[in-house]
């Protein structure tokens, strides 16, 4: 073209994506990889001695960011999600993180880098956030992790702010005046309880209920939705029975007091609310929305309390609203749980991990020495035997091989019985490896192990 020749090539990157011509996305992660890794080793090597002293922090650093990096563009490749080998793939990508985070060695299986480390599969997270990609930005049916069908016509998505116009955009600020049983108060509040939710309003006139209304909520409504929905019945009741009045309504729902006073709120209810409020303005009547402190005895509070409870025992759910986007993240993430405690427990990688970690869980950072007692690889002879190193297998004191297993229970060499009376917990596997008092005791018992191994260890 114009004197100038054109290669061919099998891939372009656009937008940050390597788009390959087979649309199979494998040049991408393998680009992912590489970008996880560089990021990885740069965020290692800038706060070593920081990560020694606060090991939780790049597992901050690795949930925040470098998940986001591996998990960049999914609303193109996510897709190929539902392919094994692809899957397989993209848990290669976060093996080297594990690895790093629990600071084990590179033999230990990726399953078990994942318990040790305490991080989501990143297979089961990427169809995650797939879903919630087709679901929330392209607004498409899809399916979720446990193969249900998931609507998007159910859910409550934020309205868009560009919709409207700046000088349309309504929002009411609350006061906090005490409720004086003067006139007409009503009380709002919204409750669940054993997983039913509802709200209520009621309605006093001179400090005496006159009316109360009361609704059931979907069960998987927020009380954030219950507390809105139980203001908005409460305007929409102003505006059928009130003319040319005033109005003090009380909530104790802070949060959605706020949300009404946001100009750029997006919330459906509060937006909704809004309107009724001009409404009743176009009638002569004036809404003051305030806030109450909950549970301080204030009676009309109160009345609204126990009817919102009363009110999540109702048949009809007449007051339902559309599902919270909260509620999808929130779904995902239990699923999200369930499938890798699943596959924990059906794999048979880290046997040695799984007697002291049977249950998953993202709170749990095990890392270095301890690691190494938790999957067995490490200076132990018995990996080390097996590992091809000239050295037998069977510990010093002859009562058997010389694994992580055997150090915590049953090794008769004096040092280790010393440091082994120290432990606490030591007859619960769950909790031997976990606790605080015992972290520097099991350091102990590894380098005492190490140091029984002949210098330097030679391969067979
Ligand atoms: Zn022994």
């Amino acid at each position: 073209m114009d004197g100038e020749s054109l290669n061919v090539a099998n891939s372009i990157r656009y937008l940050g994506v390597e788009w390959d011509s087979h649309l199979s996305f494998t040049p991408h992660i393998n680009l992912t990889k590489e970008r996880v890794g560089k990021l990885l080793n740069e965020v290692a090597t800038a706060g070593k001695s920081m990560f020694h002293k606060y090991p939780g922090l790049l597992k901050e650093i690795y949930t925040g960011a470098i998940e986001r990096v591996a998990l960049y563009g999914v609303g193109a490749w996510g897709h190929r999600t539902k392919l094994k080998g692809f899957c397989d793939r993209l848990r290669q990508v976060q093996r080297i993180c594990g690895l790093v985070l629990s600071r084990s060695y590179r033999t230990v299986s990726t399953d078990a880098t994942q318990i040790l480390a305490g991080i989501v599969p990143l297979d089961i997270v990427a169809r995650a956030e797939w879903c919630k990609f087709q679901i929330c930005g392209l607004k498409l049916p899809a399916t979720d992790l446990i193969g249900n069908e998931v609507d998007p016509a159910n859910f409550d998505f934020p309205t868009d702010l560009h919709m409207s116009h700046p000088v349309d955009r309504r929002s009411l600020g609350f006061g906090s005046r005490l409720p004086c049983g003067d006139g007409l108060e009503i009380f709002t509040d919204g409750s669940a309880i054993n997983g039913a939710v509802g709200g209520a309003f009621v309605v006093c006139y001179y400090g005496q209920a006159i009316h109360r209304g009361l609704g059931r909520l979907e069960d998987r409504n927020s009380v954030f939705q219950a507390e809105l929905t139980a203001i908005e019945k409460a305007c929409s009741w102003v505006t059928q029975n009130l003319r040319n009045t005033e109005v003090s309504l009380f909530s104790d729902s802070r949060s959605g007091l706020q949300t009404i006073a946001n100009p750029d709120n997006r919330c459906s209810i509060a937006i909704s609310i809004l309107e009724h409020v001009e409404k009743a303005r176009t009638q002569n009547v004036k809404i003051h929305l305030n806030w109450v402190k909950a549970h301080v005895g204030i009676t009309g509070n109160e009345l609204a309390d126990s009817a919102a409870k009363e009110a999540t025992e109702l048949e009809l759910q007449d007051w339902a609203q559309k599902l919270p986007k909260s509620y999808l993240r929130r779904s995902l993430k239990t699923m999200a749980q369930d499938l890798w405690q699943n596959r924990w427990n059906e794999t048979t990688n880290g046997l040695v991990t799984k007697k002291f970690f049977p249950k998953v869980s993202t709170s749990r950072l095990i890392r270095g020495r301890v690691a190494q007692l938790a999957t067995g690889h490490g200076r132990f002879p018995s990996y080390l035997h097996r590992f091809n190193f000239d050295i037998e297998g069977e510990c010093w004191c002859g009562l058997g091989m010389g694994s992580s297993d055997h150090y915590l229970t049953n090794c008769t060499l004096l040092d280790i019985v010393k440091l082994r009376r120290k432990l606490k917990a030591v007859n619960d596997p769950l909790n031997i490896l976990t606790h605080k008092a015992n972290q520097p005791v099991l350091n102990q018992i590894v380098l005492t192990i190490s140091k029984l191994l002949p210098n330097p260890l030679t391969r067979d």
